[in-house]
Formats: C-alpha cells, structure tokens, sequence
C-alpha cells in the first residue's frame, strides 16, 4: 500500500495548497532539497572540487538509479541540464543528407519540432508529421505507410504536454525499426508516471526531465542511448569529458554514453536528481504510477459535471495530466482565478504542440497534473474551486 501521510509528510508544498502541476515543475520531497542544499554548503566551505570528491558514489549512483527506472545499463545514460538539451544532443548527432526524412508525432513538443525543422534546411532533409487517428493518438496505420528506407529518424512523444493521452509508442518504435529508422521517444512526461523499460518499448534513444513527474530539481534531464548506437554516434559538440585529446591532431570519444556530457554540471542539482529517483523507486514505482492514474481519473470524471467545463483530453490510454476549457474564460484567467484559492494550475499554449492544438482549433487549455501526493480532499477542493468560476 502507498503511504500518503508519509508522501505528504515529505512534501512540505502540499500543506499549503492544491498542488496540480507535476507535468510543469512538481513539488520535490524533502531529501531532494536537503541533499541539493546540503551539497551547495559542502561546495561553500571547502570548495567545488573536494566536495564534489566526497560524494562520488553518490554521483555514479545517480546513472545507476536511472538506469533501473529504465532498465538500462547506467553506461547508456548521459545527464544533462534539460529534456531538450538531451533530446537534441542525441538528435544533432543523427547524419542526416539531402533526402532523407524526418517524422515527427502530430504533438511533438515544440523544442523538437524547431530542431527537426532546422535541421532539415541545414542539411536538405524533409520533416513530415505522423497524423493522429480519430481518437488523437499516433495513428499506426498512417505511419507503416509513410515508412520507407529513406526515413532516418522517428521522433515520438509518450505523453503530449497538452493533455493526457498516452501514444502506443512501442508499437510505433516496431513499426519504424523494420524500415532500419531510429526511434527518438520523448519521455519528459512520461518518466516518474508511467513504466519505462527501453527493451520493452523498443527505442533507440529516450529523454527525459528531471523536475516533472520525477519530482527533481530544475536544471537536470538525462538522455538514454541504446549502446552499440552511442558508439556510432559522434555529438556535434565535444569537451575533454567527451573525449580524450590524445595526441597533437587526435582525439577518441568517451567509449559509452557520456560522449553526450560535457565535463562541467550543476553537482547539487545532479544529486538532487538521483535522490528523487532513488524516492521514486523505493516507493515503489508502480504504486507511485497507480496513485497518478487514479487520480487523473478521478478528475476526469468530475470536471465534466461542472456546467461550461469542457474536458479536452483526447486517446484511448491516459496518463496523469487533464486539460480542459471553461465557457467564456481564457486559460490564464482560471489559472489566476484558481491560483487565488491557492490551487496551482498551468496552461498549455498552442505554441508549446502547435500541430496538435491548431488542427483542434484549441488557443491553449488549462492542465491540472495532481501527482501521487495528492490528496482526495485536495482533489474535492480543486473541483469545488472550478465550480465558483462562472
Ligand atoms: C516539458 C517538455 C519537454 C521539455 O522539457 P525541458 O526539460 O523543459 O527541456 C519536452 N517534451 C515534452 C512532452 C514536455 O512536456
């Protein structure tokens, strides 16, 4: 049984109000913050460098812990500062010549879409976009058709920013590996609610952000890259952590996924990474994972009660986030009028999933993503507060 006093107990932000924003920047429990500010002292009374030596265990642990989230060898992982750092390291080092193309999901996260479109003028690629079904997920037929040998990369996203759908991304990844393409998924908001296993889902590389559903701090994110892959990949910016500099005119890139770092991290943020994992797993991912559902759920069928509330999430398979609309009032304003009864809410703007949100005449909706230490009350409060609106 999950122990929400004990999950509540460690997270002091929830005491104060309804927090609903795991998918923007989750409330961390108390070790984070404790082994982040810890470190931070540590690095202020003896410097950076002899701190930072104490805690090597701790540091390596950090891959370790990711890698049993995602059953991965800790190797294949590379950390970095956000999920569209790790997303575009993995990304930019993908050759790509005139030709070739490009898939991205219909609601692909913006960040990847811009790059799949500046890369595409750089180097004569195409970028095409996989259509969603009738029920707004990753159609699977449309994409076996799109496919052939000159597909070089498919870019998936496990749970668009602007809403609660989850894609059958390993039947996608199965699809895209027949034709030999890579299979990139974006996991940000994914990890820390849903079961990660690569094998399972099949994909070639993965990204991830630390401060959503993982409930770390902000400023880390970390990139999954299947192994023999990462050995043919070089990135396109290397450092001496990357690479070693081993004559006048050589060098020789790191032999696993620390090719995608470079030396210099924020080292209390990255321990405050591995701390929130290390939570999450003792916890028990799956019962951590149920409670979001469950609590999704919850919301999923009491929004719709309220008269001029408009639930707009789309898909067969949801996750955690609900977005939805009130007759009459914008996004922002129900956040700013909910955030004054101390509900903290965000908005999804058309911009952040263009494709997605303009092929369903959607400005921007409002997401409310309660996480595991919500509590039922805070859900009865939330939906009570939605009802004062009009
Ligand atoms: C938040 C988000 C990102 C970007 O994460 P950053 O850590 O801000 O780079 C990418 N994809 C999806 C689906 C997201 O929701």
């Amino acid at each position: 049984m999950l122990d929400i006093a004990r999950l509540r107990a460690d997270t002091p932000g929830c005491e104060t109000q309804v927090f609903l924003d795991s998918a923007g920047s989750s409330l961390p429990p108390r070790v984070v913050v404790d082994t982040a500010i810890a470190h931070l002292k540590r690095e202020a009374e003896i410097g950076g460098y002899r701190a930072a030596n104490e805690r090597l265990d701790d540091l390596h642990a950090v891959k370790t812990a990711i890698g049993e989230l995602l059953g991965a060898d800790p190797a294949a992982i590379a950390l970095s500062d956000s999920a569209s750092r790790s997303w575009s390291d993995f990304f930019y080092s993908v050759p790509l010549a005139p030709g070739d193309r490009i898939l991205i999901s219909g609601a692909d996260y913006a960040s990847n879409a811009i790059a799949a479109l500046q890369r595409a003028r750089q180097t004569g690629a195409t970028v095409e976009h996989i259509p969603s079904d009738s029920s707004g997920q990753l159609d699977l037929d449309a994409l076996e058709t799109m496919l052939d040998e000159r597909v070089k990369l498919v870019s998936l996203v496990h749970v668009p920013t602007n809403g609660g759908l989850v894609n059958p991304v390993a039947e996608a990844a199965r699809i895209a590996r027949r034709v030999g393409a890579l299979v990139l998924l974006d996991a940000c908001q994914s990890a820390g609610q849903l079961p990660l296993d690569v094998t399972e889902l099949g994909v070639d590389a993965l990204s991830a952000t630390g401060r959503k559903w993982l409930r770390g701090p902000r400023g880390t994110g970390f990139l999954y890259v299947r192994p023999e892959l990462a050995l043919s990949l070089e990135p396109g910016r290397l450092d001496l952590h990357s690479a070693e500099w081993t004559a006048p005119d050589d060098y020789v890139l790191a032999a696993d996924a620390s090719r995608f770092e470079f030396w210099e991290h924020d080292v209390a943020g990255r321990l405050g990474l591995g701390a929130a994992v290390r939570y999450l797993l003792d916890q028990g991912p799956a019962r951590i994972y149920a409670a979001v559902a469950e609590r999704a759920e919850y919301l999923r069928k009491a929004l719709p009660e309220i008269s001029g509330v408009t639930v707009r999430d789309r898909g067969t398979q949801h996750a955690g986030i609900v977005s939805f609309t009130v007759d009459g009032l914008e996004p922002v304003r129900v956040r700013d009028r909910l955030a004054e009864q101390a509900v903290t809410v965000t908005v999804s703007h058309r911009g952040s999933t263009l494709l997605d949100m303009s092929a369903r005449e959607l400005h921007s909706v409002v997401r409310a993503s309660p996480h595991a230490f919500v509590s039922f009350e805070d859900l009865d409060r939330f939906v009570r507060a939605v009802t004062t609106l009009h």
